[in-house]
């Protein structure tokens, strides 16, 4: 079993349930008030509200992350926490079908994050390209970084409306609109990441500070790198949804 998925189950007590189970890297866990949490109940998995301020409920320090300092992340353990029988959410049964329509949504805002995080670093690089000058002419004057910012606009360009795509269909009531829901999640992360190495490449040395000790300039390139890895990873990572898009290639 991985790290993150640890078993979680309730047991029936007298006026409800007591679950048992540990999460890893759930957003907002040291600071949440309540959670909703997918558990195994008499064998289905469902989904309950718990409240986080009770006995029976541990949260340790909060992770260090590479990015994203701004949202904490961090583990939740479960020993005996009382679920009372009214915070089942819908129907016993029914809690991967609730969990992957947050995920749907989720995927469709990750992927637009990654479009925008490729965007600033994209609109960070040419206009660095048009003010730095090296033997004699500009980087926007060299073909070379030219021919591949071209490319990545282009890439950028279909992952945004890819995003647009899948958030249309659910917007008009598909539950789960696939392939585009995967597809905005899995380009528009990879674009982001691509983009974000580029952009630091093209700043050089400037590329790898975020603040210069001599007069404080600041730069962003060396952020947007650091903040594109980890949608590449959560909301399913990008392997898992090129499975979920070669599964309605190939079938189940
Ligand atoms: C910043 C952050 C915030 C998060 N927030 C939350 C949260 O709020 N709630 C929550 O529930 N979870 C959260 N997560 C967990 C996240 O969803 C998982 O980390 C992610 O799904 C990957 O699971 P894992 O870490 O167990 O990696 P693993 O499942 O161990 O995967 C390791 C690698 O193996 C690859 N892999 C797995 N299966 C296959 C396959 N069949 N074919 C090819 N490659 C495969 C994966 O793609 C990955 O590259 C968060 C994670 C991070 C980093």
């Amino acid at each position: 079993m991985s790290p993150s998925s640890f078993g979680t189950v309730a047991t029936r007590d007298e006026d409800g349930w007591r679950l048992t189970g540990h999460k890893r890297f759930i957003i907002n866990a040291p600071i949440a008030d309540f959670a909703c949490v997918l558990c195994t109940m008499d064998g289905a998995l469902t989904m309950v509200v718990v409240d986080m301020k009770q006995e029976g409920v541990l949260t340790p320090a909060p992770d260090r992350k590479m990015g994203m300092h701004g949202c904490l992340t961090g583990d939740i353990l479960f020993e005996g926490a009382r679920v009372p029988a009214g915070n089942v959410v819908w129907q016993p049964g029914k809690g991967l079908r609730i969990a992957l329509g947050a995920l749907t949504r989720g995927r469709i805002a990750v992927g637009g994050s990654g479009v925008g995080m490729a965007q600033a670093a994209l609109d960070e690089s040419v206009s660095h390209m048009k003010n730095r000058k090296m033997f004699g002419k500009t980087l926007a004057e060299m073909q070379y970084w030219q021919f591949r910012i071209a490319e990545r606009a282009t890439e950028i360009s279909m992952a945004r409306d890819l995003c647009y795509k899948a958030a249309l269909r659910h917007d008009a009531g598909e539950e789960f609109p696939e392939p585009e829901t995967a597809m905005a999640k899995y380009y528009g992360t990879q674009v982001a990441g691509d983009m974000a190495r580029d952009a630091v490449q093209i700043f050089g040395g400037y590329g790898f500070m975020s603040r210069l000790g001599a007069d404080d300039t600041t730069y962003r390139v060396e952020q947007i790198y650091r903040e594109a890895k980890g949608p590449e990873i959560y909301e399913g990572t990008n392997e898992i949804q090129k499975w979920m898009i070669a599964r309605q290639i190939f079938g189940r």
